[in-house]
């Protein structure tokens, strides 16, 4: 994903190199190309703006160190706001006192949403946990069957209306779960809901409901970073029309331009708590701003 930015950020970085000291002008230089840097790559302005404001704030500044040199002071800086835009901290999941602890997903269709769920599922397995899969998706035709695939696949449990009963009442699909999750000894419940092609209001609701009916620990908001700029805008529709609390980018290994994955924590003020690479269940992990952002400064 982050191939042309982390080049050019190392690039304009690589240029300050050799310098003895840096006048303002060179630091004004310098913002003005990661300004560009991050504007090709997709990031949402208003963050573009805040980041580079912290740059020359700071690099003008009083921090003078001993131990480094101009440019990798300036390198220095660019990392820890790169961090900070990405959320500081990693944010671990949140567990319920009293088990289960329930986790919805939402998001638009096709964002990755099922397939997380089974990748949530298997990261939980390993970490210990007895995850089941709750099908609320009954929208789309072979959505439930697409869950139960990836539930066998992770090797865990999946909760779904009874075949024959028409299309269900995903509320009370959920609902249910829960019951069966405390029957069956499931500690953490993961339930996958319907996603249109754009945000709309009736899906929007049909979260709500859901969300209202299983009070859930965590509500995921799953988004592809592939989507660019419409990722904010999504964003922004699902925090005033469900509320989440935390993010997951899928799809980092696309080739796009990333911007999405840099504006959305700044956006919404919701950590992201995972990051999905790939198609495999095994593609998957915490997400680390830390990491993240040496990655993108190469
Ligand atoms: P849903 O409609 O939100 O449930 O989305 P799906 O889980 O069905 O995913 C939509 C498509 O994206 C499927 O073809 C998945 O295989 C693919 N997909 C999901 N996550 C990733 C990812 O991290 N990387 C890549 N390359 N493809 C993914």
């Amino acid at each position: 994903m982050f191939d042309t930015l982390s080049d050019r950020l190392t690039s304009v970085l690589q240029n300050l190199r050799g310098k003895g000291k840096l006048s303002d002008a060179d630091i004004d230089a310098t913002a003005r190309e990661i300004r560009i840097a991050l504007l090709e790559a997709d990031v949402a302005l208003p963050v573009v703006r805040e980041f580079i404001s912290h740059i020359k704030e700071r690099a003008k500044g009083e921090e003078v160190s001993q131990a480094l040199n101009p440019a990798q002071q300036v390198i220095k800086i660019v990392n820890e706001e790169l961090v900070a835009i990405l959320g500081g901290e990693t944010r671990r999941l949140n567990l319920a006192k009293n088990p289960p602890t329930v986790i919805m997903l939402a998001g638009l269709q096709g964002s990755g949403k099922t397939t997380l769920a089974g990748k949530l599922a298997t990261w939980l397995k390993k970490q210990g946990h007895a995850p089941l899969l709750v099908a609320c998706d009954l929208q789309r035709p072979n959505a439930v069957t697409q869950l139960q695939v990836v539930g066998e696949r992770a090797g865990v449990a999946t909760f779904a209306p009874e075949p024959g009963n028409g299309v269900g009442d995903p509320v009370d699909v959920a609902k249910r779960s829960i019951e069966e999750a405390k029957h069956a000894q499931h500690d953490v419940v993961v339930v996958d809901t319907a996603g249109r092609l754009g945000v709309d209001e009736e899906l929007m609701r049909q979260a709500a409901d859901i969300r209202d009916a299983v009070e859930p620990d965590e509500t995921l908001f799953v988004v592809d970073a592939m989507i660019g700029q419409d990722a904010v805008t999504t964003a922004e529709a699902f925090r005033d029309g469900v509320g989440f609390t935390g993010v997951v980018l899928t799809k980092l290994d696309g080739d796009a331009r990333g911007g999405a994955a840099l504006s959305v924590r700044q956006v919404t003020g919701e950590p992201i708590l995972f990051a999905s690479n790939g198609e495999k269940l095994e593609d998957f992990d915490v997400f680390h701003p830390d990491r993240m952002a040496s990655r993108i400064l190469g």
